[in-house]
Formats: C-alpha cells, sequence, structure tokens
C-alpha cells in the first residue's frame, strides 16, 4: 500500500457499512411503540398465566430439522446455519442455526428442564428476533421479531383440551383489541391428528399424480416430498389445480372433528368471531388438528399474515421429551407495528385501551431541557439535570456554548419546559423556567422548581 496521498490532496472516503440486507435498525422515533407492544402483551398475557421463558438465539440445527420439518421451506432453504468450530473436540464440527422460529426451542426447553414433570400445564410466552433468509420485502425480512406463547404439559394437565385452543385464541383477540387493531380476520382450520394427516396426504399424493406436471417446480418437488405443503403455494398459476384438491375436512377421524367442533363452540360462546380455510395447513410440519392465522386489510400488503399458530401434540415425542401436546401461536411484530402505524395514519386512535402509549407510542416530550447561558455554568447545568433526573424527571441538558436562539429551538422540539441557568441564577439560586405550551417565563426559587416542571400547564 502506497501513503501518498491522491493528487487532490484529500483522504479517499471510505464506504459507509450498511446494515445486512433484510435487517433493520429500530430508531427512538419508533422503539416507544415496539415497547408499548410489548408491554401490552406482557400485562395481556399475564392475566391469562402465562410465564416468560427466554431461550438462546441459536440451537443445534437438528433441533429445527426434527421439530420444524426437513421438507419445509424454513429448514430447506431459509436457516442461517453454520459449522462449529468449536474449542472441545465434542464441540467441533456440530452445526448450529439461528433460531428460525421459537416454538422448537421452548420445546426442547420444557424437555430439558423437567417442566413437564410437576404435572401442571406451562404457560410460556417469549418475545424475541428470528432469523430465515428470505427475500427481504416491506413485511419481511431475515431478521424479525416474533411475540409468542405456548401452553404445553402432560396430557393429564389438559393441554390436550379444545378449551385452551379457544382460550389462546380468545387472548390474542383480547390482546389486539387492548392494542386498537382493526378489521382483524381469524383463519381457522384443522389438519387432523398425525394419522389423519398420513390418510390425508397419501390422498394428496394420488390427487396430484395426474396433475403435478402442470405445476410450478417446487410444486412438483412437493408433490413427491411432503404434498401438503403444496396447500400453502402461492404461485398464482398453480391455485386452481389446489384448490380443487380433496379437503382435510373430509379426512379428518372422529375424534379430531370432535375436537375441532368444541373450539369452535368455546370461540362462540366467547364471542371471537373466525373464518373456516381448509386450505390452512400452515408452513410448519409440527402442526396437528387446530391451525390459525390472524390477517389484517390495511398495512401489510401482500404479507397480510399479522400471526400464526395452532396446535403440536407430537412434537414433544419428536424432540425426545414425554408425551406433551401444546398450542402456541407467534405473532410477527414487525407487522403488528406496521399495522398499528397504518392504521393510525388512516386517523383512527390506534389505542383504545387501558394501556396507552404516551401520545400513540410517539416518543414523549421530556420535562425540562435545561441552558446553561455560558460554559461556565455547565457544571451548575449538569449538577441540576441531575437533582432533577433524582426526582424522576425526564432531562436533557444543552451546552454554555449555545446561542440562546439555538437552545430554545432545540429545547422547543424536546422539552415541554426550558430552564435557563445563567450566572445570576447559579448565584442565587434560581432558575428562569419557560413553559412552552403557555408561553409563560418567569424565574423562580430552586425550591419551587420541581413543583413547577410537574405542571404542563406552566400555571405558577
Ligand atoms: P410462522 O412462524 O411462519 O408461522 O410466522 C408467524 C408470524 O411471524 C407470521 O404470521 C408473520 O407475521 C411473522 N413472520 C414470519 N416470517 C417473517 C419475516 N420474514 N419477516 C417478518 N415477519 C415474519
Amino acid at each position: 500500500m502506497s501513503n501518498t496521498p491522491p493528487p487532490s490532496g484529500k483522504t479517499p472516503a471510505r464506504p459507509t457499512i450498511k446494515a445486512v440486507r433484510g435487517t433493520r435498525d429500530l430508531l427512538p422515533a419508533e422503539t416507544p411503540l415496539w415497547n408499548h407492544v410489548e408491554a401490552t402483551a406482557r400485562v395481556v398475557f399475564a392475566r391469562y398465566g402465562f410465564g416468560e421463558i427466554r431461550t438462546p438465539i441459536f440451537e443445534a440445527t437438528e433441533l429445527f430439522a426434527r421439530g420444524v420439518g426437513e421438507e419445509t421451506d424454513i429448514v430447506s432453504k431459509e436457516m442461517f446455519t453454520w459449522e462449529d468450530r468449536g474449542r472441545a473436540a465434542s464441540e467441533k464440527n456440530s452445526s448450529l442455526t439461528l433460531r428460525p422460529e421459537n416454538t422448537a426451542g421452548v420445546v426442547r426447553a420444557t424437555i430439558e428442564h423437567n417442566l413437564f414433570e410437576t404435572g401442571v400445564l406451562n404457560k410460556l410466552y417469549y418475545i424475541g428476533p428470528q432469523f430465515r433468509r428470505e427475500r427481504p420485502q416491506r413485511g419481511r425480512y431475515r431478521q424479525f421479531w416474533q411475540i409468542g406463547a405456548e401452553v404445553i404439559g402432560p396430557p393429564s394437565s389438559g393441554a390436550e383440551s379444545p378449551l385452551r385452543d379457544a382460550e389462546v385464541l380468545e387472548m390474542l383477540a383480547a390482546y389486539l383489541r387492548e392494542l386498537g387493531v382493526r378489521d382483524w380476520k381469524l383463519e381457522l382450520n384443522s389438519v387432523g391428528s398425525a394419522e389423519d394427516r398420513t390418510t390425508y396426504s397419501a390422498a394428496l399424493r394420488e390427487a396430484l399424480q395426474p396433475v403435478k406436471h402442470l405445476m410450478c417446480p417446487d410444486n412438483q418437488r412437493r408433490a413427491e416430498t411432503n404434498p401438503l405443503r403444496v396447500l400453502d403455494s402461492k404461485e398464482e398459476a398453480d391455485q386452481e389445480i389446489i384448490n380443487a384438491l380433496p379437503k382435510i375436512a373430509d379426512f379428518l377421524s372422529p375424534d379430531s372433528r370432535s375436537h375441532f367442533e368444541q373450539v369452535l363452540a368455546a370461540l362462540d360462546a366467547c364471542a371471537v368471531p373466525y373464518t373456516l380455510n381448509p386450505r390452512l395447513v400452515r408452513g410448519l410440519d409440527y402442526y396437528t388438528r387446530t391451525t390459525f392465522e390472524f390477517t389484517v386489510t390495511t398495512g401489510l400488503g401482500t404479507q397480510n399474515a399479522l400471526l400464526g399458530g395452532g396446535r403440536y401434540d407430537g412434537l414433544s415425542e419428536m424432540l425426545g421429551g414425554p408425551r406433551a401436546p401444546g398450542i402456541g401461536f407467534a405473532i410477527g411484530e414487525d407487522r403488528l407495528i406496521l399495522t398499528l402505524q397504518a392504521q393510525e395514519e388512516l386517523g383512527a386512535p390506534s389505542s383504545t385501551g387501558s394501556l396507552t402509549a404516551g401520545q400513540g407510542g410517539v416518543a414523549k416530550k421530556l420535562d425540562a431541557y435545561i441552558a446553561p447561558l455560558g460554559t461556565a455554568q455547565n457544571p451548575a447545568a449538569l449538577a441540576l439535570a441531575k437533582e432533577l433526573r433524582a426526582a424522576d424527571l425526564s432531562v436533557e441538558v444543552g451546552d454554555g456554548s449555545f446561542k440562546l436562539r439555538k437552545s430554545f429551538d432545540i429545547a422547543d422540539t424536546l422539552a415541554c419546559h426550558i430552564i435557563l441557568l445563567g450566572e445570576d441564577e447559579v448565584s442565587t439560586n434560581t432558575a428562569t423556567v419557560k413553559t412552552f405550551a403557555t408561553g409563560v417565563q418567569k424565574k423562580v426559587e430552586r425550591s419551587a422548581l420541581l413543583e413547577v416542571l410537574r405542571k404542563q400547564d406552566g400555571s405558577f
């Protein structure tokens, strides 16, 4: 490398580094809404007896291969997988994967920590990032966030009861109501027991045999390997064939049918509206019996699935655990935020419930902005900020080098009050406060300052 400067005499600009495709930064203008959505989930889920679980963001690849299914799009195409260079011989060459979803991880954890041994129902929720190598577009990212919950336990805990399915769905309706999400639609189906699915898959394979050559290459492959996945296909040209295929409802055993009917009856009792969708088999292999999806019409465009979930009665056993039926869901948090933002833009208040985000999820103004008049007042300004923050006020401090006009401009955008701290104020233990909402400006004793700042209307 040569150290000779370029002819212009300027150092060449280095290329900037950007966030990786499909990932994004969430900035302070947006994070209050994220926090609100998460805080509301915590409060609502706690009412239904859920406790939080946090599992690692990477797991052994085999967990997803076994749990989610080798033939699913997620496992076959979308996982971020690497070979561990582990220090210990036992770790060498082990294959690890960034979690593409969290149900498999939660079930692994419940088995690992013997949570089934207590015999009671486990009600667990999580909030965290998931990773899939998808083609990024609005509402579809490579790192995205999910808010999810699982109800799982030994059969004696009642985990298999249709009441649980209905309770989870009613909780979701309550959560969306609390957030003020409007115009959602719950689509519901039953994919039957593992045995029902085997019979149905065979019927699908047979029905696909004479027509599959007319379908896209992906569907031709699925028709052989996992015909159920054909039903998820969005391929426009294949829709007519898919709609004419046999329906799962005609292959449900009496037990599965009765289970599903009881779910519907409980939903009717709770006045949760739903639409039956016989094609809803969902993209993951572990689902049995009830499957569901909530879609919205505003804000998401083609990626209109806000959340999805269902029963997974055999998953624990697939992962080497005891028999432990379960049901859960995952809400796409990014999509929930997009929906709330779009609905707010359309003019409706987005939070009708008791939990508000403070100005509809927009960052709240600070209580005060302290403007030291001259750098000599900087230490006193910082000391005053410390005192006010200790009293639980939110405060920003300017700098004594700023012109007064600049301090006022910044303060007006950031805070409810500006506190001017000049030599005079410091020596007389006073402060000059202006309240932007009213335009009132006054010099007050330091002992009265807290009270003044706590009033938003400047009545002092
Ligand atoms: P799934 O685990 O595929 O059932 O997804 C559950 C929910 O997570 C979906 O309904 C979406 O709202 C959300 N989701 C799935 N994949 C993505 C993604 N790549 N980007 C953003 N949200 C996603």
